[in-house]
């Protein structure tokens, strides 16, 4: 069956997969609805920080392999009025009926407290109530959010005073159904959390983070201004070990090679070791497996001084002072190695 390209494609998920779906099929003059159930499109990638392969803002890379160096900067870029791309905020996809070329797709859509169309970020209802805050400097659309488990006091005053009426606090939901030749579905992943692994102590010690908890720390917008401290002290980082393949190429876990996870250990090594040089940084590996043009990441994080060590993390304790225990059996070597770290 062949469907009409002229007709509206449904896409699920506003992550930086569903953007670019959308984006580029206006490109090509095609019409999309956009659904992300969070109030903020973006998905993982707001808590990026520096994206391989350019190290830019997650929102300022290359378009696709096909037309290098032209970068799609989707902060910038006013995704919100492209006529082509109807955004719908805090909604999910109910029922699909129908088929390809033909979908009848059933919407419901969360109220919509603040027009992204309307707000100017002047931040004037933040000063009012708590219950209205900026999710992230890199937040799309670029408007406030309201919480409504966060009402207070100021909150109506909030709404009486923004100087261009964007607030409704009587918003209600609605349902809607659309009709839709294709579906794209981009609702992307959840960063596996380690805790059947009682062997690397994550949720048992603080100070044992995941690459998304540390990509956040490493965040200047996030919430220790880009400063690595200690989760459980607020102690400064001046050891930092990474282990690699936590959960992947283990039988017992996941047989595969997730493909992503060195090159990001390795821009975060990076990271640390050029922006923060008060850290240092050692990598516990299987194989390093930075293909392509990414091998870049792991010369550089050898230039810049970070330490390889190939082997398997034996033992995780938590110190008094703050400190992680951390001992490692070194395959190269043949033997043990103890050392204290700030952050695993
Ligand atoms: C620590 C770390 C560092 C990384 N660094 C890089 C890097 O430097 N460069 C790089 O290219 N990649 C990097 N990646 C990979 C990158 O995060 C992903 O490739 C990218 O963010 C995936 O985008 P996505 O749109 O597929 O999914 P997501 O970002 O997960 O977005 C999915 C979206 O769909 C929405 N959604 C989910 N279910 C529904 C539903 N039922 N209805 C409506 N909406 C829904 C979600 O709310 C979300 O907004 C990194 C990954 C990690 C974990
Ligand atoms: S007062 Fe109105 S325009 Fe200003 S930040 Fe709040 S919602 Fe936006
Ligand atoms: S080899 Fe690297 S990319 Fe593959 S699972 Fe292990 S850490 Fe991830």
């Amino acid at each position: 069956m062949r469907a009409s390209v002229s007709d509206t494609v449904l896409i699920i998920g506003a992550g930086v997969a569903g953007m670019t779906a959308a984006v580029e099929l206006a490109d090509s003059g095609i019409r999309s609805v956009l659904v992300e159930r969070a109030s903020s499109m973006g998905g993982n990638a707001l808590d990026l920080y520096k994206a391989f392969p350019t190290d830019d803002c997650f929102y300022c890379f290359e378009g696709n392999r096909w037309r290098p160096g032209i970068r799609k900067c989707f902060y910038r870029s006013a995704m919100v009025d492209q006529p082509n791309i109807e955004i719908k905020m805090g909604a999910e996809v109910k029922e699909i009926a129908g088929g390809p070329g033909d979908f009848k797709v059933r919407i419901a859509v969360s109220p919509t407290y603040v027009d992204p169309r309307k707000c100017t970020l002047c931040g004037l209802c933040s000063e009012r109530s708590k219950a209205f805050h900026l999710l992230s400097p890199q937040c799309q659309p670029q408007a406030v959010t309201y919480d409504s488990s966060m009402a207070d006091d100021g909150t109506r005053k909030a709404e009486e005073d923004c100087p261009t009426k964007a607030i409704k606090l009587d918003a209600q939901p609605s349902e809607e159904t659309i009709g839709a030749s294709d579906i794209v579905i981009a609702t992307g992943y959840h960063e596996m959390k380690p805790i059947d692994m009682q062997e690397y102590g994550y949720g048992r010690i603080p100070n044992v983070i995941t690459q998304l908890e540390l990509a956040q720390m490493l965040d200047p917008n996030g919430k220790s201004g880009g400063v690595l401290l200690r989760p459980s002290d607020g102690a400064g980082v001046k050891q930092v070990m990474m282990v690699q393949c936590v959960g992947s190429r283990d039988e017992e876990h996941h047989p595969y090679c997730s493909k992503v996870c060195c090159v990001f250990a390795l821009k975060h090594a990076n990271i640390i070791a050029t922006e923060r040089q008060h850290s240092r940084v050692s990598v516990v590996y299987m194989d390093i497996r930075t293909y392509d043009r990414h091998e870049r990441y792991y010369r550089e994080s050898r230039d810049a001084g970070v330490e390889f060590i190939r082997g398997r993390v034996t033992r995780v304790e938590p110190r008094k002072d703050g400190a992680v225990n951390v001992t490692v059996y070194d395959s190269l070597l043949d033997k043990y190695l103890r050392s204290s770290v700030d952050l695993l």
